[in-house]
């Protein structure tokens, strides 16, 4: 079937022409949704749409200044929405561009990284353990191969395919190796026709979006209800009952904060691009908001919290000799302390040299020594080097026959080789416990709790001579080896990072308790008296989770656990994980976390991909948030105290003397200067000074807990009072008191703008729209009393000037009190 293929794989001329014509290998087609379509959306919103209903009466009614103010109203909210939901779609598919699989393909006879969507039939596609195989393949050469095919069958247990098998789209590589040529994608492939039947919906809403449409719901009936009393009360004071219904139609949308939805997903989608810009890619919007209440994040250590630049530091003999081994990186060479190679070390080098998948790798250049495989590994290759031996020609001589592999659950490696001689060397290496007796090598497990101490990873080696290839022979031990793998420089700082943030970082290894506890004690997570957790001690409880900082020898399927019984505790998780077993855990955290270097079934997993590996770059997630957060409560701190402030105006200024406190024009005239441009602004506030040194907040919490509600109410109070009272004592001297209140209410709003605006340090960022949406909407408000067009649009008379300034004095005390009120968060 596939004698046709050439192994170069196809060209890169004959794969574009078959990519134009077949399309992208994507399961699901972006929508684009067009202009007309998104103005549509936008017009079909209820409040809009009685908007253009009371349009048309006043225009039918020749009232010209009212059509004219709500066809402005109605225009201008249709350009922002619009606006605002464009930038938030260039900003989610620029995400979804980062966070799209990649696939190793042959194309030219080379091999490379690129794009999963880029495939066509008939490339050659390579496959590591951890791949997601990127279409439907025909497998020709197959190492081994076993395919996690959950996504397609339900069914979890891996299942072994060789080569001329076929490997369905969407199912993962766990263990060997794979080649396969591609010969179906996009839709027509295995994941795209289950894909086809599921994925038609939109994306849907985050927690957070939907919280605030329910909200947004209760806010608009509350508005209804008042503005029906408003709307009696001026029945019964002798009004006609076209202006009243125009009225009640204009309080409604004037108090409902009608951006919010479109403020909402701006920030997030806003925020999930400066996430990406720091090197920290969410790959689901809600990542954005659920980030800010990450309560504990729990991370690997090897890797992530270390470098995974491994060494071999000292080397223990079965004779008892001890010794210090120099040399930096996985440089071949460095010197043996005290007394040199013996020929016990050298036993014991060349066992780990050979029970050995990895290889170093020559430095280009100036460069260092590389590894390739298993830093650990490639360690033990360096020492052997350091010993004396070149790899190369050892390996040669004692060819590898037969093998276990490296396994979580026994923590050893077998193999067993061919010597020279006609027997064979069997060589096992693996944790201390597994390798050795304890009642037959107490000296050795001395040693190696010694090296665990200093925080060393310990392996034992053990080697027999046999007649036949057994890898179950008794073997005798050689010695042990302590590796040190350096703490990131950075770790330390971030774990301090999270500590202030309130987030408990938490360590796991596969390693023993000792190393794990000297390293914790060294990250500063873990104090004189706390436990070290052990992940082969028996199921884990949310008690065993309560205090426990440090996780030893846990492998990446217990990682599950741990998530369950944290979140049963109420926590908020973030988990990173890289490797095939870790998706599980990653799916199942709130917050999943892969390592950009890792395997793509962890990326796909993943919440938030570390394009760095570097775990300080989550600190600065949280950060953005919970700056987002915050943002989101100011617009509604904002925009709901403006909005029952109208209210209140409405509702109170009958009860003085006030029939119609504002006219219909002038309501959506205020609503259109402050909700509009300011509201927007306030998505870009940068973060409080102390966003990272607070608890995170409750998951569940309330958008409008913590004070907010309260804070809406007291902050639309206090502007309607000013507001009254300003109207009052206007109307007792004789003056215009509906044009002083007009302008007093929408200057007071903005003075709330500027009042809710982020507590920063001095010389941290600032946001410079907000001040400039603020003077424009001040100098169009105060328009609204000083042009003459505008006069007649409105309904308004002149004010003086000394007026307007008394105006702006009263206007600025409701900000003034809620900015010196305000405590906390935003
Ligand atoms: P971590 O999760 O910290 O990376 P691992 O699960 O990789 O830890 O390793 C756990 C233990 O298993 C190590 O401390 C070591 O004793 C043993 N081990 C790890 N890799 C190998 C290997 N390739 N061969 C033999 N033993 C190994
Ligand atoms: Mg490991």
């Amino acid at each position: 079937m596939h004698t046709n293929l050439a192994p170069a794989g196809l060209t890169t001329v004959e794969a574009a022409i078959r990519l134009d014509a077949d399309g992208p290998n994507v399961v699901a087609k972006p929508v684009r949704r067009r202009l007309s379509a998104r103005v549509g959306h936008q017009l079909a919103d209820p409040l809009v749409a009685l908007l253009l209903v009371a349009a048309v009466v006043t225009a039918v009614l020749g009232d010209i200044p009212d059509t004219a103010v709500i066809a402005l109203v109605v225009f201008v909210n249709t350009v922002i929405g619009v606006v605002q939901e464009v930038r938030a779609d260039a900003a989610i598919a620029a995400l979804d561009d980062l966070a799209a699989p990649n696939a190793r393909v042959v194309r030219d006879g080379l091999d490379r990284i690129m794009p999963a969507a880029e495939l066509v039939r008939g490339d050659l596609v390579r496959l590591e353990a951890g791949d997601v195989v990127p279409a439907d393949l025909d497998l020709t050469v197959a190492e081994r191969a076993a395919f996690d095919e959950s996504s397609l069958t339900g069914e979890s247990v891996p299942v072994h395919r060789d080569a001329g098998e076929a490997a369905g789209s969407g199912t993962v590589l766990t263990t060997g190796r794979a080649t396969g040529v591609v010969v179906r994608t996009g839709a027509d492939s295995s994941l795209g026709r289950i894909a086809d039947l599921v994925s038609r919906t939109a994306p849907g809403l985050t927690p957070l979006q939907r919280r605030l449409a329910a909200l947004g719901r209760t806010l608009g009936a509350a508005a209804v209800a008042v503005s029906a009393i408003v709307f009696a009360l001026g029945l019964l004071a002798g009004q006609p009952v076209v202006r009243m219904a125009i009225t009640a139609v204009s309080l409604v949308v004037a108090a409902v904060p009608e951006s919010l939805p479109a403020v909402v997903t701006l920030a997030l989608a806003l925020g999930a691009r400066r996430m990406a810009r720091t090197r920290a890619i969410p790959r689901r919007l809600h990542a954005v908001e659920t980030l800010g209440s990450v309560t504990v994040i729990a991370a690997d250590k090897t890797g992530t919290l270390t470098e995974n630049r491994m060494s071999v530091q000292r080397a223990a003999t079965v004779d008892g000799g001890r010794h210090k081994v120099t040399g930096s990186g996985y440089t071949p060479t460095g010197t043996v302390l005290p007394a040199g190679v013996d020929d016990a070390l050298r036993r014991l080098a060349l066992a780990g040299l050979l029970c050995n998948d990895a290889s170093l790798v020559a430095p280009r250049e100036d460069g260092e020594w590389g590894a390739a495989g298993d830093p650990m590994e490639a360690a033990l290759v360096a020492f052997a080097g350091r010993c004396g031996y070149d790899s190369a020609t050892e390996r040669a001589k004692a060819p590898r026959v037969a093998e276990q592999p490296f396994d979580h659950a026994t923590l050893r490696m077998t193999t067993a080789h061919h010597l020279e001689t006609g027997e064979y060397l069997i060589i096992a290496k693996g944790a201390p416990e597994a390798v050795l007796d304890p009642e037959r090598h107490a000296d050795l497990i001395a040693a190696a709790h010694e090296f665990a101490v200093d925080g060393l990873r310990v392996l034992a080696i053990a080697t027999a001579v046999a007649d036949r290839p057994d890898t179950e022979v008794p073997l005798s031990p050689a010695g042990l080896v302590g590796i040190g793998d350096p703490l990131r420089a950075t770790a330390a700082g971030t774990a301090a990072a999270f500590e202030a943030s309130g987030v408990r970082l938490l360590m796991i290894t596969g390693d023993h308790p000792a190393t794990a506890a000297a390293i914790g004690t060294h990250l500063g997570i873990l104090g004189p008296g706390d436990r070290v957790a052990r992940g082969d001690d028996g199921p884990l409880t949310a008690e065993d989770v309560a205090g426990t900082r440090v996780y030893a020898r846990t492998q990446p399927d217990r990682k599950l656990d741990i998530v369950a019984a944290l979140q049963q505790r109420g926590e908020v998780v973030a988990m990173t994980g890289d490797g095939v077993n870790d998706a599980p855990a990653l799916r199942r955290a709130d917050i999943g976390v892969a390592m950009g270097g890792g395997t793509e079934v962890a990326r796909q997993a993943a919440d938030l991909v570390l394009i760095d590996d570097n775990l300080a770059t989550v600190a600065d997630a949280i950060g953005e948030g919970r700056r987002i957060y915050d943002n989101i409560r100011r617009f509604l701190r904002y925009a709901l105290s403006g909005g029952v402030a109208e209210l209140l105006v409405m509702l109170v200024g009958p009860l003085l003397g006030m029939p119609l406190a504002l006219l219909p024009g002038q309501l959506l005239w205020i609503n259109l200067l402050t909700h509009g441009v300011p509201g927007v602004a306030l998505g870009a506030e940068p973060a409080e000074k102390d966003v990272l040194h607070r608890p995170p907040r409750s998951p569940q919490e309330s958008v409008l807990g913590d004070g907010l509600l309260a804070s809406v109410l007291i902050g639309g109070a206090a502007v309607a009072s000013v507001v009254l009272a300003a109207g009052v004592v206007a109307d007792q001297a004789g003056r215009p008191w509906q044009s002083v209140m007009f302008v007093v209410l929408g200057l007071a709003q903005l003075g709330v703008a500027l009042a809710v605006r982020a507590k920063t340090s001095p010389g941290g960022d600032r946001n410079p729209w907000l001040l400039a949406a603020v003077a424009l909407s001040g100098v169009l408000q105060v328009g609204g009393v000083l042009l003459e067009p505008l006069r007649t649009l409105l309904g308004t008379e002149p004010l003086t000037g000394i007026e307007l300034i008394g105006c702006a004095l009263i206007a600025v005390l409701p900000g003034a009190a809620l900015r010196l009120l305000r405590h906390g968060r935003a």
